[in-house]
């Protein structure tokens, strides 16, 4: 989703290189050989504060001493982690060293028009700076950004406009900003990480039921054998959302039709 904001606000002037393929995992990630080799050119590098940027980061640095790291997310309010969780894929210990450094909160900020937004004007400041002879154009890129973004945030607010019900039920804990932002409520299925134990599972069962809950979203990338052990035992469904899509635009209107769609009476 970052690579979507620095391509669409540098045009024809930056080249952009993913690191977090769509499907992976930006919690658990490791760059490959070659993305090693092309940070060695790079001249900017946009982090937005993912587990793996701890690790890595400091390597980045080592083979590009002079690479610019930019923190897109700077100014973005983190909301605390609707349940302490620890990503998939984690050890204990890396989960603790997670904990004191973030507090509980949550990293899943990309997923809101609003901090869009904030990310956009970021990525706007670090190329102007960097590269000035363009910024005419980034410039006009940002502002084409950010209409769509004002027009996205309008379409998800109309399309959630008939919804009756507001909790909604999801594996991995991503859509805490949105959730947020569009007056939801989440309740992930992961407990701190772990894949839930029977008695946790049976306690999800009853919240479901109590809420009415038909569909338990899952993601790409994750195990959805737990989701499913809920849905069969409320006679409902499981439903694939994207915290990563390549398209963050459209796919941000997608998944607001997917609450819609379950949430409306
Ligand atoms: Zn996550």
């Amino acid at each position: 989703p970052l690579a979507y904001f620095v391509e669409r606000i540098g045009g024809d002037f930056v080249a952009v290189n993913i690191m977090v393929a769509p499907g992976a995992s930006p919690h658990t990630y490791e760059p490959t050989a070659d993305q090693m080799k092309a940070l060695s050119d790079a001249d900017v590098f946009f982090s937005i504060g993912v587990e793996y940027e701890d690790v890595w980061l400091p390597r980045f640095e080592e083979i590009n001493p002079d690479l610019p790291v930019v923190d897109s997310s700077e100014g973005i309010m983190r909301i605390a982690m609707t349940e302490e969780h620890q990503h998939e894929g984690e050890t204990e210990e890396e989960h603790e060293g997670e904990e004191e450094q973030e507090e509980g909160l949550d990293p899943h900020v990309w997923l809101s028009p609003a901090n869009g937004k904030v990310i956009a004007a970021n990525v706007l400041a670090a190329l102007s700076e960097l590269d000035p002879s363009h910024t005419d154009a980034y410039q006009a890129n940002a502002e084409s950004l950010i209409a769509d973004i004002n027009q996205l945030d309008a379409d998800i607010k109309q399309t959630l406009s008939d919804i009756d019900q507001r909790t909604f039920m999801v594996f991995h804990p991503a859509w805490g900003y949105f959730a947020h932002d569009y007056g939801l409520e989440q309740i992930p299925v992961q407990v701190e990480g772990q894949d839930p134990s029977a008695s946790e599972l049976a306690g999800f069962v009853d919240t479901a039921r109590e809420h009415n809950i038909k569909v338990i979203f899952v993601q790409p990338s994750f195990s959805t054998e737990d989701a499913q052990a809920i849905a069969q035992e409320i006679d409902g469904e499981i439903a694939f959302i994207d915290p990563l899509a390549e398209d963050w635009l459209s796919n941000l209107q997608s998944v607001a039709e997917a609450f819609a769609a379950i949430l409306a009476p």
